[in-house]
C-alpha cells in the first residue's frame, strides 16, 4: 500500500469536525477499483455512499484494525463484482453503461477496443471521488445532507484529489456530479459546460474533460448515454 493511500485511509477531518460527525460513519475510500499512472480515463465522483461499507455482501470492508484488507476490498472493488457475476449497485452501473459501445449498436466496439478492456470498463478506466469520506443523514446520501455540510467535506478531502491527480496523471476525466464540475471550475479556472469537452492544463499536462452531472435515480436517457460514449470517443482518439 502506497504511504499516501495509507495517508487517505487514515484521515480523520471529517469525523473531527462537530458539523460532520452525525453523517460519517465509515472510512474514506481512497479509490474504486485499481488506479494507475498516466491511465487514459478516470472518472471522478462525488462521493461514497455508506452502502458500500453495511450489510453481509458489502463490497467494502469496514473492519476499523484492518486497513489492509480494506485497501485490497478498494482496489478489488469491480473485480469482485466481476468475479461473483452480479451486477454493480445502480450509481456504478450507470458509468459503465457509458463506455459501453452497445448503447449506439451501429459504430461498434470503438471504445472498447480504444481503451482495450475485456468484460468491464473498470479493467481500464479508474475511478475516485471529490469527497473521500462516505456519507448518510436520517434523509439520505449527499444531495441530502445540506450545502453547509457538503461545503465542509469538500474543503476537508479536496487535497486528497488534487494529490491524486498529480500523482496519476490521468489524459481524461469525466467530471461526475455537479459538486465535481464546480470544483474543477474552481480549481483550474476553465468552465465545465455540461456534455461538452473542456481541454485544459493540469500540472503542465494536457488533459479533457467531460463534466455529466447525475440524473435522479442513476438514470440517463439512452440519447444521453449515446451523447457521452460518442464524447467519450472523442475524446480518446483526439490524443
Ligand atoms: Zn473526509
Amino acid at each position: 500500500m502506497l504511504d499516501f493511500e495509507r495517508e487517505v485511509h487514515k484521515c480523520h477531518k471529517c469525523k473531527d469536525d462537530e458539523l460532520l460527525i452525525s453523517v460519517v460513519r465509515y472510512f474514506p475510500v481512497y479509490s474504486f477499483g485499481e488506479i494507475k499512472p498516466g491511465m487514459d480515463f478516470v472518472v471522478v465522483g462525488v462521493n461514497p455512499s455508506d452502502q458500500e461499507y453495511e450489510g453481509q455482501d458489502a463490497p467494502l470492508n469496514a473492519d476499523p484494525h484492518n486497513l489492509v484488507a480494506r485497501s485490497e476490498s478498494q482496489r478489488g472493488y469491480f473485480r469482485k463484482y466481476l468475479e461473483r457475476g452480479e451486477s454493480l449497485y445502480p450509481y456504478f452501473r450507470e458509468i459503465s453503461g457509458f463506455f459501453d459501445d452497445q448503447n449506439r449498436g451501429f459504430f461498434g466496439d470503438a471504445v472498447k477496443r480504444k481503451l482495450g478492456y475485456d468484460k468491464s470498463p473498470w479493467e481500464k478506466v479508474g475511478c475516485f471521488d471529490l469527497v473521500k469520506c462516505p456519507t448518510r443523514c436520517s434523509e439520505g446520501q449527499w444531495t441530502w445532507i445540506g450545502e453547509k455540510r457538503r461545503q465542509t467535506f469538500i474543503r476537508n478531502c479536496e487535497q486528497y484529489l488534487r494529490r491524486q491527480l498529480e500523482e496519476y496523471k490521468p489524459r481524461n476525466i469525466l467530471a461526475y456530479g455537479r459538486d465535481v464540475g464546480d470544483w474543477f471550475e474552481k480549481y483550474l479556472k476553465v468552465e465545465c459546460i455540461e456534455w461538452e469537452i473542456t481541454k485544459m492544463k493540469l500540472n503542465n499536462n494536457a488533459v479533457r474533460l467531460l463534466f455529466v452531472t447525475q440524473r435522479q435515480g442513476n438514470k440517463h436517457s439512452k440519447p444521453e448515454v449515446i451523447w457521452i460514449n460518442r464524447k467519450i470517443l472523442e475524446m480518446l482518439n483526439s490524443e
